[in-house]
């Protein structure tokens, strides 16, 4: 359409060289006309909804046909799928006939509506994960699971796994998640989009700009955690670690957070929060990617203090801006920061507030550790990287299907 461009792997070329696209191009070759379709559970809020909006534009203008869908359900369904998504990263949850029925019930409901008769079929975590029991299935069925599955709930996940086994392979973010389960499991790591508008470039108006309209004081260094309002992401953890910091440096804390739509705990976890706002503990929900972009940059330090992490986006995000990252000693952080070399990892709010004093009286180790953020994200959290792995997993499934169809001829 004129005016309008999408942004293609050619666009990565700057960051990745230019064997990489030609690989990619060749890779997305035998998979042209293929047609694809995503199911998750929100269209906005959180990690999944931002590597989709980025996944499937880059597999359209690789001339692979991929499309989103996302599941709907009542207010309980969501409930219920939250309190899972809690177990299966170690809380707990009491997995009632009830709850099992109305999981079940809402995801039939969508299959009944979506009607999936795709090439490949990728479900992202537990929320439409049984869709896979109503289909007769044309082509591969992919399991995503994004969250942190090193310590499940055993009994829901025995619940899960039986679903999780009926697809052809399950991917998981890191190998610490990897389950005792029949079906093939992958290893992807999420990536970022250093084109969106939580990554594109800024000029220091644009972010001055983006502060000011949320009055946001940067007369004192910023320090910055943007998460969903999630009490995985310890967000009251970063308000002790800062309280304790600013006894030895004055600077301005901002959480920045949103809330998913597949999220019902969001709004009170934001609400248990706001009694601990001050003039310089600035708490602020909103959706504005160009506001999480500014902030980002802006920041002196950006903290990700999970107690838990699938992946963890926003790390990668923050460490692409070249600022340094205090990332939980958890699940995904690890893959992104090394300890002392590019970021650092901590285990508790005393850690984190000494390297908030650290890096607060040191500008020259930030821009040390930033460069290196910088450079890992470039060699290893870029969306290429990511789009590369799919490639990959479909072609190996386009070999077997080929082979398998040749097989059924001669027979
Ligand atoms: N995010 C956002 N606004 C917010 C908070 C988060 O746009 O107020 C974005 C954030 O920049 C990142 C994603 O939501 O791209 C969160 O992904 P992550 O993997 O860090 O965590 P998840 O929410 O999936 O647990």
């Amino acid at each position: 359409m004129k005016g309008h461009k999408i942004v293609q792997v050619e666009d990565y070329e700057k960051h990745v060289g230019s064997k990489t696209i030609e690989r990619i191009r060749e890779k997305a070759k035998p998979l042209q006309d293929f047609h694809i379709v995503n199911v998750n559970s929100t269209y906005y809020g959180g990690g999944v909804s931002e590597l989709l909006s980025s996944m499937t534009l880059l597999m359209n203008g690789l001339g692979i046909d991929t499309g989103w869908r996302t599941v709907h359900g009542p207010p309980d369904f969501f409930s219920i799928t939250k309190k899972m998504h809690n177990a299966l990263q170690g809380g707990k949850i009491n997995l009632s006939s009830r709850k099992m029925q109305i999981y079940e019930d809402v995801t039939y409901e969508n299959a009944i509506r979506n009607h999936l008769d795709h090439d490949i079929v990728i479900v992202h975590d537990p929320q439409p994960l049984p869709l896979i029991e109503h289909y007769r299935k044309k082509g591969p069925w992919i399991w995503r699971c994004h969250i942190d599955l090193s310590h499940p709930d055993k009994k829901l996940w025995k619940y899960l796994s039986k679903f999780v086994e009926k697809y052809d392979a399950s991917i998981v973010s890191i190998k610490e998640y990897a389950q005792d389960i029949r079906t093939p499991q992958m290893i992807f790591m999420p990536a970022i989009d250093p084109f969106s508008i939580i990554n594109k470039d800024m000029s220091e108006e644009e972010i001055d700009e983006r502060l000011t309209h949320y009055n946001i004081p940067t007369d004192l260094p910023l320090v910055v955690q943007v998460s969903r309002f999630d009490r995985w992401k310890d967000p009251e953890g970063v308000i002790k670690a800062f309280k304790l910091a600013r006894k030895e440096v004055d600077a301005t804390l901002v959480l920045l957070g949103n809330v998913a739509t597949d999220d019902p705990e969001g709004v009170d976890v934001y609400n248990s929060l706001l009694s601990e706002k001050e003039e310089r503990i600035i708490i602020l929900s909103h959706q504005d990617g160009a506001l999480v972009n500014a902030l980002q940059r802006r920041a002196t330090v950006v903290l990700q203090k999970s107690l838990r992490e699938g992946f963890g986006l926003t790390v990668s995000e923050a460490m692409w801006k070249g600022t340094p990252v205090i990332g939980g000693n958890v699940g995904g952080i690890r893959y992104q920061i090394e300890d002392e070399v590019n970021g650092f990892l901590v285990s508790s709010v005393q850690e984190a507030a000494d390297r908030i004093v650290q890096l607060l009286k040191n500008e020259k180790l930030c821009a040390q550790l930033g460069s290196r953020a910088r450079e890992t994200v470039r060699e290893n959290f870029l969306m290429t990287r990511y789009l590369e792995q799919y490639l990959d997993l479909f072609n190996s499934f386009e070999t077997n299907f080929r082979l398998r169809t040749m097989i059924g001829t001669v027979r």
